[in-house]
């Protein structure tokens, strides 16, 4: 299983002023399948940029309706499905995504619904599949139905917090995860509403113990910051090791032992 990151910025100004990618992340070669999570600006181009190639996705997965989180569906389904020729493909995604609530979305018009398979994932709610499961986790954000997740296969757990304040029962949504990642927008003490820092992340570490914990998501304050120096800082109070992830970087993971895992970079490719 290899997760490869497309981007790492988040919020309005990293995004706007692109000073990290903002294309989201994969998740290729969980229980047989290719996701992408939160294709944010940039998604499809930094997919090529890298060498990846949309089309092969199986599943994209929306958390909510910020721009930074769902800009580039519209064009991934339309790489999925084959230009909309095909009926393909799976999205997963808020109430929001497919249908909109009170200011939030609706982010994918019904043109590019009408050819993947949808499904709207609720806080607390399991969807079974053959090869895997899939729990929708809760989130305290801007958009009240945003949604993140707890992939479940055989032999792996992986959870994505997408955007969310930090919270005392958050912990609870991500029991017994192997591989724990986290929208982190603010390094040290610096919290935002509806979003979580450097140290509330530290205490979900320590609350979670994951064998591998990833911040991504990356404010400007952040960035300015180090998020590496933020990441070791998180090792030393939790012993869980933890990475701040950079665009371009893909990390190997060994299914059956995910405390065995690898970092390389991706190659930009010239066109
Ligand atoms: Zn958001």
């Amino acid at each position: 299983m290899k997760l490869r990151f497309l981007g790492t910025g988040g919020g309005r100004f990293t995004t706007i002023t692109q000073k990290r990618m903002t294309g989201g992340f994969r998740i290729d070669g969980f229980a047989g399948k290719n996701f992408h999570i939160d294709p944010g600006p940039g998604a499809l181009v930094r997919s090529h940029e890298f060498g990846l190639d949309p089309s092969d996705l199986d599943i994209l997965f929306v958390s909510h309706a910020h721009t930074d989180h769902y800009n580039d569906a519209e064009i991934l389904i339309e790489a999925i499905t084959e230009g909309m020729t095909k009926k393909k493909g799976l999205v997963i995604g808020s109430r929001t995504v497919f249908e909109g609530y009170m200011r939030w979305g609706s982010c994918i018009s019904k043109y590019h619904k009408s050819k993947p398979e949808l499904l709207m994932l609720f806080r607390d709610q399991t969807i079974n599949f053959d090869e895997f499961s899939i729990k929708g986790t809760k989130t305290s954000h801007g958009d009240p139905t945003g949604v993140g997740f707890q992939l479940n296969s055989n032999n792996l757990t992986i959870s994505y917090t997408s955007d969310t304040g930090y919270f005392p029962d958050l912990h609870k949504y991500y029991k017994g995860t192997d591989i724990l990642i986290a929208s982190v927008l603010r390094p040290g003490k610096k919290s935002i509403k509806c979003h979580m820092s450097t140290n509330s992340f530290t205490d979900l570490v320590n609350e979670v113990k994951p064998k591998l914990a990833i911040m991504t998501h990356f404010g400007l304050k952040m960035i300015k910051s180090n998020p590496e120096q933020e990441a070791k800082n998180i090792e030393k109070q939790t012993d869980v090791p933890t990475l701040a992830a950079s665009d371009g970087m893909s990390i190997n993971i060994d299914d059956k032992n995910p405390s065995n895992f690898e970092v390389e970079y991706l190659k930009k490719i010239d066109k």
